[in-house]
């Protein structure tokens, strides 16, 4: 019980799992190439001993123990605030885990379907958050054919599904992809993908079990490979974490476990308990992101001389344009917060989705400005290893002198930034993940669609256009 430390989160890594990445089996993870640098930033998150952080990575719980603030529940807008600072020095391992907290405040509403069920939610986030464990958001199903429904699949495992019912748990079949640190999670945490209906009794399905649980196997894909230099990939060399395509082959879950089962009707809750904390952390990271990019833009074009060109302020006023937006849509959200029946404390929704919606579908453009000011050295700097090569080192450091205000190191790493960010392999990740993560674009206009005060609106035309009455008629 109560928080552990780097060594134990290592130590809990290796527990059996059967992890895969590159067509081979790791057997220890916390030795895998690929994994060195997840492993030390989720492991860092377990340091609390250090005066700096260890108010913000805490709280204090009803009980009066201390837990990592990711399980904290909000109930005001500062505890909004201090969530965004935690997540400002917490890892995407750590940040995943938040899906137990969103369970949690849901068990209520799943309590006046299934009592069991709330208690097993209300026991497996308690048991996690004193432990310290982490979770991850096992959503996304494979869905096979988009515009049949599961049971008119031509397989239908490809949503996952219940297989067997016994006395003591049930047998579940199917696979969940693109899960965010899956294979460095202690609990792998499923939920629906989707609103179930009717006849759908056996994909509505929800519980959590440990990773090592037989019968899991995770295919992990990255988009660092090991030992990047950190002058040439300055961003992924120090931040990457492996998604794990997670396949379920006729896993046993206890029913102590099991947060649904067969209820239809609760599906669409659980599905959407997560999206939004999902969206704010996809607004958090896009305002990072674009401050980042308004400064890479500012500096590259001073270190080449183009700064106070007309098409270049123009085009760093767009960038700039953006980030302000979505620093708005982030304040706004929190400022305009939402509290459920029981207390919490939630973003807004409308500046949530509105914000995520903008971020994403901005996004590519934003890049087309930051790749049309840098030009062709994005992709073809010379690397560290030819920079420090005696036989050529001297005429790459002549002809990539720009002024001598301006050191030739500094202007190699800004584009070495710009490409890793944007033009490499974490850059199309980011390209693809910006839109896709928390959902795609059409999930974001469904929820600003059903949230925003559309009736209200329909009030200032009518009453604009001199419309009275029920609105249907002039009177
Ligand atoms: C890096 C990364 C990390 C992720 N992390 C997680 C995670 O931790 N946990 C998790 O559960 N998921 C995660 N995801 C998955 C993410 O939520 C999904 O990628 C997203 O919801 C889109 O689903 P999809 O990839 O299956 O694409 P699709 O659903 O196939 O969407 C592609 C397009 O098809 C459209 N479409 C889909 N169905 C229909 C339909 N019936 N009718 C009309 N149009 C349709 C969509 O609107 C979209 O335009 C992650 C994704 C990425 C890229």
């Amino acid at each position: 019980m109560g928080l552990k430390n780097p060594e134990w989160y290592r130590e809990s890594l290796r527990d059996g799992r059967k992890l895969y990445i590159a067509g081979e089996s790791i057997p220890d993870v916390t030795k895998s190439e690929w994994f060195t640098v997840a492993v030390k930033n989720a492991a860092e998150d377990y340091v609390y001993d250090d005066p700096a952080t260890r108010d913000i990575r805490t709280y204090v719980t009803e009980e009066g123990e201390l837990a990592h603030r990711v399980f904290k529940i909000p109930e005001s807008e500062d505890d909004l605030h201090k969530r965004i600072a935690m997540g400002e020095i917490t890892s995407i391992t750590t940040g995943v885990s938040a899906v137990l907290m969103a369970l949690y405040n849901i068990k209520d509403k799943v309590a006046k379907v299934n009592g069991q069920y709330a208690e097993n939610i209300e026991r497996v986030y308690k048991y996690c958050r004193d432990n310290d464990m982490r979770a991850d958001q096992c959503i996304t199903d494979a869905k096979g054919d988009r515009s049949r429904h599961p049971a008119q699949q031509d397989d239908p495992d490809l949503y996952m599904r219940i297989v067997d019912r016994q006395k003591d748990g049930i047998y579940v079949r199917g696979a969940k992809l693109h899960i965010t640190a899956a294979s460095l999670v202690h609990e792998q945490t499923v939920m629906p993908t989707k609103a179930m209906g009717p006849g759908e009794e056996d994909w509505s399905l929800s519980f959590s079990i440990p990773t090592n649980t037989p019968g899991i196997k995770i295919v992990n894909r990255a988009y660092a490979h090991p030992n990047l230099s950190e002058m040439d990939y300055p961003l992924s060399a120090n931040h990457n974490a492996p998604e794990g395509f997670v396949i379920f082959e006729d896993v046993f879950v206890p029913w102590d476990r099991v947060f649904l089962a067969g209820e239809p009707q609760l599906a669409g809750t659980l599905a959407q308990s997560l999206g939004l904390w999902e969206r704010i952390g996809g607004l958090i990271a896009m305002c990072n992101r674009s401050k980042l990019m308004v400064g890479a833009a500012q500096m590259l074009t001073k270190y080449n001389g183009i700064n106070k060109a007309g098409h270049i302020q123009e085009k760093i006023s767009d960038l700039v344009n953006y980030a302000e937006m979505l620093r708005m849509a982030l304040e706004s959200a929190i400022r305009n917060y939402k509290t459920t029946e029981t207390g919490m404390v939630y973003p807004d929704p409308v500046a949530t989705n509105v914000g995520k919606f903008y971020g994403a579908s901005n996004f590519h453009a934003m890049i087309r400005h930051l790749h049309d000011m840098s030009g062709g050295l994005v992709v073809t700097m010379p690397t560290e290893a030819d920079l420090a090569n005696e036989e050529i080192a001297k005429p790459l450091q002549k002809y990539l002198h720009t002024s001598n205000d301006h050191k030739v190191d500094d202007r190699v790493r800004m584009y070495n930034l710009i490409r890793d960010f944007s033009a490499d392999s974490y850059g199309g990740w980011e390209l693809v993940t910006t839109l896709a993560a928390g959902g795609g674009l059409a999930a974001q206009r469904i929820m600003t669609m059903r949230e925003y005060d559309l009736e209200g609106a329909e009030k200032v035309a009518l009453a604009a256009a001199g419309i009275t009455g029920n609105g249907h008629a002039r009177v």
